[in-house]
């Protein structure tokens, strides 16, 4: 099922995010948890793809195999900046082969030679790519707290003013640990006529090292009251990873209370803390 009708049913929906291996000899155990994160029956699922493209058979075959076996809708993701246009379009036909209607069209990070696609420098380029390519449903990445690289907030709208118009049926914003961010974001946004529907990313941290690393990626701002959780719980895995599981609660409540419907919950293939979630969840989504 396409994400758009999906997004306009009269629901809260809750998708679940899943990251394929680097090699093969760890295929089997990341499909595993995959499937047990997709019985939990979440509204779909997203398959995240390697940067530089060569694991995108790992997504194609774990998004296919969700959607098969589970019958939960999946979001495949595809990255273009290392990749030419000719293996785009190998990818986007085994897409659409195994039957996966829906695509999270991502430029990727800059790989470090600095050597980028001569066919793609930015993900407004791969949209328009994929609506001559197939009847997808098309979905892009945005980051509230502006993209690591761009100088200027505003700009950074600009440009994500254009993407959507290239065709993006939705946006999923980059995680944040701090409301308020993602409402004055909407509300830049939707004033500037971006109107799709923008799903807020939620990312449990479950201990310490996970925290450093997700900022140094993102550059997402940690809140005094979340520093404080890790700081005081950081070295006790067990109480940090509840409390973490707690924190992402209470933002994905928080979100729902003020009219939010559509949360995207960044599990690192953890099928524990992501039912813990949706426990945590189940009377508010009325499941
Ligand atoms: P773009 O939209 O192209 O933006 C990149 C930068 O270029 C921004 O600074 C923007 O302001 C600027 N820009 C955009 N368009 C133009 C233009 N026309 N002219 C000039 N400047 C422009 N990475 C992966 O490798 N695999 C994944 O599966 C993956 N999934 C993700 C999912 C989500 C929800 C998010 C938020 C990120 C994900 N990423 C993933 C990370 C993403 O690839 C990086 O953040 C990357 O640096 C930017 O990708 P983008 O698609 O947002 O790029």
């Amino acid at each position: 099922m396409k994400i758009s009708k999906i997004l306009k049913q009269d629901k809260i929906t809750l998708s679940l995010e899943v990251f394929p291996p680097k090699t093969s000899e760890k295929y089997e155990v990341t499909a595993a948890a995959a499937k047990k994160i997709a019985a939990l029956s979440p509204d779909f699922m997203s398959v995240t793809y390697g940067a530089g493209g060569g694991t995108g058979a790992y997504t194609a075959g774990i998004a296919s195999e969700i959607q098969k076996e589970y019958g939960v809708p999946v979001l495949a993701h595809l990255t273009c900046v290392s990749s030419d246009r000719p293996f785009v379009h190998d990818m986007v036909k085994r897409y659409k082969d195994l039957g996966i209607e829906n695509i999270l069209a991502l430029r990727g990070d800059i790989p470090a030679d600095g050597r980028v696609s001569k066919d793609f420098r930015h993900a407004d380029e791969l949209v328009r790519e994929l609506k001559e390519l197939g009847d997808f449903c098309i979905g892009g990445a945005c980051y509230p707290e502006g993209h690591i690289e761009c100088a200027h907030k505003a700009d950074d709208i600009g440009y994500l003013k254009g993407k959507v118009d290239a065709g993006l049926d939705f946006l999923t914003t980059q995680l944040f640990f701090d409301n308020n961010i993602y409402y004055n974001f909407l509300y830049r946004i939707r004033e500037r006529g971006i109107m799709v529907p923008v799903i807020a990313g939620i990312m449990p941290i479950t201990n310490a090292r996970q925290l450093s690393r997700s900022v140094a990626m993102s550059g997402t701002d940690v809140p005094q009251r979340f520093r404080n959780i890790v700081d005081f719980f950081g070295e006790d895995p067990a109480a940090m990873k509840q409390a973490g599981i707690v924190y992402a609660t209470e933002q994905i409540v928080d979100l729902i209370a003020n009219g939010i419907r559509h949360i995207h919950v960044y599990t690192m293939n953890k099928p524990d803390v992501s039912e813990a979630i949706m426990n945590n969840l189940s009377v508010v989504l009325g499941r």
